[in-house]
């Protein structure tokens, strides 16, 4: 864990639209966590060549001293977990960075507030998520380890099969499923939706019966050793109409565009665009009103992104998914969702459920 810092201490110099920092604040918990191994939910570090402090509060003694990094040097603050910042930075007029994008303005006043005219505040973007988006292997494992457990949990539900359960109970029952292969989360809410709910890309399992006949959207993902997983696979529980079958083939069709585009140094853009190009070509265009994929790691939904709007590019040893969909509103809504990992010979699919067209009776 120590070289994660490290590696951020190697890119402070370019830190800031390359003016550079001396030190960083680092505020968002998710990336505390990656940087000292810190869980709780109040706790800052701060990280230079020279510099290497944890704070937290008091409720957080114990924890803290068994999980932060032993190279960190603890402060437990009283009330403001920030107050003792001064007394910890570099002597003469340092430069702080600081995550703008994760801060409050609250939280950057009371920065400001804390530091005299000595310290230079730089706005710093997202340094660590940078980082966090290039997985190292024991990463990988446990994002692995939760893929798999979830692709185990969602196996059940085809045996049990889906028409005439409510896609609140099939929710249920894949949510127990994957707590009892050891889950110790959820990655977020499951989403099963049948018929016209499918369309909607976020939809809320209601206690309403799964017809047959129907396409069913079962979207989920186990989160384990804090780690997160994601799959989306839409299942038939029925004969399907022919235009249905249609659609499914076309959004199977970008899916694996969207695979093939996916290698290191290619724009989240290009790889959005290689699968958008198929769904548009078959007419579906404004049927498909998000992006193509995101990061997964400790948040499962992280750097880098592969949408219309995207600015990242994919690096080897990213975590990504891929998930095409087509949604026609008051008909239904199909999307295939694999996660990958990034090498440098292309994507590597963790996810080991089929993806032709299932019918779950
Ligand atoms: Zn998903
Ligand atoms: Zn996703």
């Amino acid at each position: 864990m120590t070289d994660r810092a490290d590696r951020l201490v190697a890119e402070l110099d370019q830190i800031g639209d390359g003016s550079g920092a001396d030190v960083m604040l680092v505020t968002s918990l998710q990336n505390v966590r990656y940087l000292t191994g810190y869980t709780g939910s109040n706790g800052a570090a701060l990280i230079g060549p020279e510099t290497r402090v944890f704070f937290t509060d008091f409720r957080y003694q114990e924890q803290s001293a068994v999980e932060v990094d032993p190279t960190f040097q603890r402060r437990i603050e009283r009330a403001d977990l920030l107050e003792g910042l001064a007394d910890v930075l570099p002597a003469g007029q340092p430069r702080l960075a600081f995550e703008d994008g994760a801060m409050t303005v609250r939280t950057a006043a009371r920065l400001r507030e804390l530091l005299d005219d000595r310290v230079e505040l730089v706005a710093a973007g997202d340094p660590v998520e940078r980082l966090r988006a290039i997985k190292e292997p024991g990463e990988l494992d446990k994002i692995r380890a939760a893929t798999e457990l979830a692709d185990e949990a969602v196996r059940e539900i085809m045996e049990h099969g889906l028409a005439g359960r409510t896609e609140r109970d099939v929710a249920d029952a894949l949510e127990a499923g994957m707590r009892r292969r050891g889950a110790q989360g959820l990655s977020f809410d499951s989403i099963v939706a049948s018929g016209p709910h499918g369309a909607l890309p976020h939809a809320t399992p209601r206690e309403v019966q799964i017809e047959r006949g129907q396409l069913v959207v079962i979207d989920w993902g186990a989160e384990l050793d804090g780690y997160c997983s994601d799959c989306t696979r839409t299942f038939a529980s029925g004969d399907l109409a022919d235009s249905e079958e249609i659609v499914y083939d076309v959004v199977l069709e970008a899916q694996l565009a969207g695979l093939r585009a996916v290698a290191p140094g290619v724009s989240g853009r290009d790889a959005d665009a290689a699968a958008r190009a198929v769904i548009d070509a078959a007419g579906h265009a404004d049927h498909f009103g998000h992006g193509l994929g995101h990061g997964v790691g400790i948040e499962v939904h992280e750097a880098p992104r592969l949408s219309q709007r995207s600015d990242s590019t994919i690096e080897q040893g990213n975590v990504v998914t891929v998930e095409p969909g087509v949604y026609v509103p008051g008909a239904f809504g199909i999307r295939i969702e694999d996660l990958v990992y990034v090498t440098s010979e292309g994507p590597e699919i963790l996810t080991s459920v089929p993806k032709q067209l299932i019918t779950v009776g």
